[in-house]
């Protein structure tokens, strides 16, 4: 594989981008309004500079990558490519419409990923002429700096595909679990419960948001749930609670919590709105 494509220039698509750029490969950058590809080469320049500065990043490595990325608007461009990622918001028809478009316009031999939290592989599968060539790849957030890479197998894909893509991911220096095409895979299943009860804790007012991070971290977690939830972006966590809840058959354990529903809806999406559990507007946290 040479070149990829990144479908999808937010949160994820921005990271995944980053971490094909640093590892050498050509990544097409697509999404569906110039401003918001503007937006994210800035994002990313912004990364590499901050990785430059302190020492982490050759400067010429980080030249040699802003270089390696091109961004177009224009989708047949970005089915050009040895392998398309998709990271467009965790909404099955939108997925499957792009999922179809991408089988129709991409080379035989292009393979079809998803970076979806908690999707059907077999249901993208299902939408293109290519069900062998479907995978999940799920990066976690921040997608250049994390190792873990979730491979899913769907019922068709076939061993080629998964051991393309396994070489793809240890070419980033990632670390890749398989796993089945189970509702939310492995991570953000264990997940779920980790943001629920502590939603459901303050909603009983049992403690405020600062303590309930804070005891969290006190058992050796990077971060509490609610500082998660902040850095995920609200509406991308509840839309995959919501999906997780949803394919469990309304499996109590996994409800959506009112508190997060209605923050969603005020536009307190976490760190990329300026506020959410916490506020950022003063970098205050
Ligand atoms: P995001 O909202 O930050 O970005 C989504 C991007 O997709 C936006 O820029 C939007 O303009 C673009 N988009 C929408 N429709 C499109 C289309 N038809 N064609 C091209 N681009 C389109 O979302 P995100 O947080 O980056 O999440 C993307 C995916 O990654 C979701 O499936 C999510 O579940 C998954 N994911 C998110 C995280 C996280 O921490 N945010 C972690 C792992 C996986």
């Amino acid at each position: 594989m040479d070149s990829i494509a990144v479908v999808g220039a937010g949160t994820m698509g921005r990271g995944i981008a980053t971490a094909a750029a640093l590892s050498g490969y050509k990544v097409i950058l697509h999404d569906v309004a110039d401003r918001l590809l503007e937006d994210a080469l800035a994002g990313i320049h912004h990364v590499l500079e901050t990785g430059v500065n302190r020492g982490k990043i050759n400067e010429e490595v980080a030249n040699q990558e802003t270089r390696g990325i091109t961004a177009s608007t224009i989708i047949d461009v970005a089915a050009d490519v040895d392998l398309v990622i998709e990271a467009v918001p965790e909404q099955p028809q939108l997925k499957q419409e792009l999922f179809a478009k991408l089988g129709a316009l991409a080379p035989r031999n292009t393979i079809l990923a998803s970076n979806t939290s908690s999707l059907s592989i077999n249901a993208l599968a299902g939408s293109t002429n290519r069900p062998d060539q479907i995978v999940g790849l799920h990066f976690f957030n921040l997608a250049h700096i994390m190792a873990l890479v979730e491979v899913v197998r769907g019922d068709d894909t076939s061993a080629v595909t998964m051991s393309a893509v396994d070489h793809f991911v240890h070419t980033l220096g990632k670390t890749a679990v398989h796993c089945r095409d189970t509702p939310a895979f492995i991570v953000n299943r264990v997940a779920r419960p980790f943001y629920g009860e502590a939603l459901r804790l303050l909603g009983e007012t049992a403690a405020d948001v600062p303590t309930i991070d804070r005891l969290v971290r006190s058992l050796g977690f990077r971060m509490g749930p609610f500082e998660l939830i902040d850095l995920v972006g609200s509406d991308v966590n509840l839309e995959v609670t919501t999906s997780v809840y949803n394919q469990f058959y309304h499996d109590a354990k996994y409800r959506p919590h009112p508190i997060q529903k209605r923050m969603v809806a005020n536009g307190r999406l976490g760190r990329k709105s300026g506020r959410g559990f916490y506020d950022y507007r003063d970098d205050s946290k």
